[in-house]
């Protein structure tokens, strides 16, 4: 389990990453985080991008609706909005930001926030995921959730896409996904159910 570092002894803030698969609980662990910051009594924004409209536009929602109201936001300088005195920035489904969101992450990061960053790390593909690689790399913590193979009980860090299309992701739609271990992935349509 994550346990927060003492916040006010330093000198600037840090970047905290979760990454993990679909269905593994990213968004659940980001908002447990954020919960605790706010019980601290410090400033929390969250935001997410626009083009995920899944569920409410204004909220940050996990699977079992534990929601926080988020701000949308088109393009990772959007950021750059936030209030001078929030201390904690969370930001969600981080995979569909632009590659600038490194940037900004660490300069906010420098300027005393708190970052928290959940996103995909791979895509349906198994490829490294826009920003997640890059931030990362440069995060002080990351934290990799795991869910579970429904076809061997392992852990699962694959997201398998049961529909076909050649889409590089279909936004939002879990059920046209399934978590995978890597083994089971490798297998492919031969493990479909019917
Ligand atoms: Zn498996």
């Amino acid at each position: 389990m994550f346990i927060e570092p003492i916040y006010r002894s330093q000198r600037s803030g840090w970047i905290e990453v979760i990454c993990g698969s679909m269905f593994s609980g990213k968004t659940e662990e980001l908002i447990r985080r954020l919960k605790r910051a706010r019980i601290a009594n410090q400033k929390v924004e969250i935001f997410k991008p626009a083009k995920d409209t899944r569920y409410d536009e204004r909220r940050v929602i996990s699977h079992d609706e534990n929601a926080l109201l988020s701000k949308p936001i088109v393009r990772s300088a959007d950021l750059l909005q936030v209030a001078q005195e929030t201390e904690v920035i969370g930001i969600d489904e981080a995979q569909f930001f632009d590659d600038d969101l490194t940037r900004h992450c660490q300069d906010l990061a420098l300027a005393g926030k708190r970052i928290i960053v959940a996103g995909l790390d791979m895509d349906f593909r198994g490829q490294p995921f826009g920003p997640m690689p890059a931030l990362m790399a440069v995060s002080e913590y990351i934290t990799k959730v795991h869910a579970i193979c429904p076809h061997c009980g392992n852990l699962a860090t694959h997201s398998y896409r049961l529909a076909e299309s050649e889409e590089t992701f279909l936004l939002g739609e879990t059920d046209h996904y399934e978590p995978r271990c890597r083994y089971c992935f490798s297998l492919g349509a031969i493990l479909h159910f019917p």
